[in-house]
């Protein structure tokens, strides 16, 4: 259900956006790990809420954001497969996330008719 929420608010910003007479080709949205989307449903529920409106036909594309932190202690930035907040270099826990809280519609992609 996670997605189904995020689905609906791409829609209603991407709607927001479409310039008269214009058909969206396409809608990218960047998701950070954080938020452990699944693309796939995301996509699906896109194009079921899509139905019946002009974004019908769009496509979704998804970019994963990885989680990113940054060492206080040694100044690395190291990309996490798991939420556990270390350094991956000197595996200090002094650090401050650089990405991965992303959630956002990137740039929409409009074909004139
Ligand atoms: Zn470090």
């Amino acid at each position: 259900m996670h997605e189904l929420g995020i689905a609906e608010a791409i829609l209603r910003i991407a709607q927001a956006h479409i310039p008269p007479g214009g058909r969206v080709a396409s809608v990218h949205v960047k998701t950070g790990m954080l938020h452990a989307i699944v693309p796939e449903s995301l996509a699906f529920y896109f194009e079921h809420l899509a139905r019946g409106t002009p974004l019908q036909g769009a496509r979704l594309e998804i970019e994963e954001v990885p989680v990113k932190v940054r060492c206080a202690s040694c100044g690395e930035e190291c990309c996490l497969d798991l939420p556990i907040f270390r350094c991956g270099a000197c595996g200090s826990a002094d650090v401050e996330l650089v990405s991965g809280e992303e959630l956002f519609v990137d740039h929409i992609c409009i074909s004139e008719e």
